[in-house]
């Protein structure tokens, strides 16, 4: 039986601090079969990049004809800085970090399906959402990894500047390399409010993209997939 700990940023700066207390701790509690590990999703923006940012945004609301100084967009620049360091938190995270941070030897050999994982993100062409579900499949060759591990390597690759193409692609790559399983599949359904918004306005469009490795080669191993996640 294993138990996992995620401790809060604010507890682990203060367990990390007290030299090697935080690793023996972890160490010790492991060994009884306790994974201790960092939220990383806890996040405090940087206030001089806030600041920063704000700048330039308060220069694109006066080219765009606005009166920066009324009430409503008085904090508007700094609060746009601190929004965009959270949508692109992703660059600042380790994937691949997230998922050794809970990797278990077992033997299953069978699919393994997390669906339906919500995600933000934004396309690089306008900076506006994209948003929808991913499904990620794998089948382990004698590695696991947390189930919540591939749930935080979607958003870790959505919290960028992205393509829906390239993101599926990244965290395909991602768990393969990590895990080295017999094989990995990734299914992302989104919406574009750069469709619906601007340009076509086809407010109910859904793009979908896939990619795959190893095992889902077998169409009938892609089947199985894609009718667990339809289920
Ligand atoms: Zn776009």
């Amino acid at each position: 039986m294993t138990y996992e700990i995620t401790l809060m940023r604010g507890v682990y700066d203060i367990l990390a601090h007290g030299t090697c207390v935080y690793y023996l701790l972890s160490l010790l509690l492991r060994r009884n079969g306790i994974i201790v590990t960092m939220d990383l999703q806890a996040f405090t923006p940087d206030e001089g990049l806030a600041r920063e940012i704000g700048g330039h945004v308060r220069t694109i609301l006066t080219e765009l004809g606005e009166d920066v100084s009324r009430e409503g967009l008085k904090k508007t620049p700094e609060r746009v800085g601190k929004a965009f360091q959270y949508l692109t938190k992703g660059y600042r995270e380790d994937p691949e970090a997230i998922l050794r941070s809970a990797l278990f030897e077992e033997d299953y050999r069978q699919m393994v399906v997390v669906r339906d994982i919500d995600f933000y993100s934004l396309c690089e062409h306008h900076l506006l959402p994209f948003f929808g579900k991913a499904h990620v499949a794998y089948i382990p060759n004698g590695k696991i990894t947390g189930l919540s591990k591939i749930a935080r390597v979607v958003d870790v690759f959505a919290r960028r500047c992205q393509v829906q193409e390239r993101m599926t692609t990244q965290i395909k790559d991602c768990i393969q390399n990590t895990l080295n399983p017999l094989g990995v599949m990734v299914v992302i359904e989104a919406e574009h409010l750069c469709m619906q918004m601007r340009g076509v306005q086809k407010p109910h469009s859904i793009t979908t993209t896939s990619d795959f490795t190893g095992a889902f080669n077998r169409q009938e191993t892609r089947e199985e997939f894609l009718k667990l996640i339809k289920g």
